[in-house]
């Protein structure tokens, strides 16, 4: 989509800090970083959210999330991390092209 920023990502046409890719997803490091390691994991498919994911997209998905341990240990995360998928305004989503943010480097605290 040419108005989504992270369509603009994948393309280029927005600087990132690339820590893996492949054909069907990048992970990158989060410009505003909430831990001491922050990263978002994306599809190169545009999915505006997990709200609008379909049953198409169940390959990709499971690919993403196959994925995710592996980028993790590479970033040295091997005692732990925090995934979070933030989903529609209540759920306090900014950028509608699907997340998933990868949090570590420090001791989370519990969901209260
Ligand atoms: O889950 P949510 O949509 O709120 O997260 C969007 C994330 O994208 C934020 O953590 C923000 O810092 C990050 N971001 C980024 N690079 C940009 C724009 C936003 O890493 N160019």
């Amino acid at each position: 989509m040419s108005d989504c920023l992270f369509c603009k990502l994948l393309n280029g046409d927005i600087p990132s800090d690339r820590v893996y890719e492949d054909e069907h997803c990048i992970a990158f490091r989060d410009i505003d970083p909430k831990a001491p390691t922050h990263l978002l994991v994306i599809p190169r498919k545009h999915i505006a959210s997990l709200a609008d994911v379909s049953p198409a997209d169940e390959a990709i998905m499971g690919h993403m999330v196959t994925r995710i341990p592996e980028i993790a240990r590479n970033q040295g995360l091997e005692r732990g991390f925090r995934t979070v998928v933030n989903t529609g305004p209540e759920g306090g989503q900014e950028v509608y092209h699907i997340h998933f943010h990868i949090l570590g480097g420090r001791q989370m605290a519990a969901l209260s």
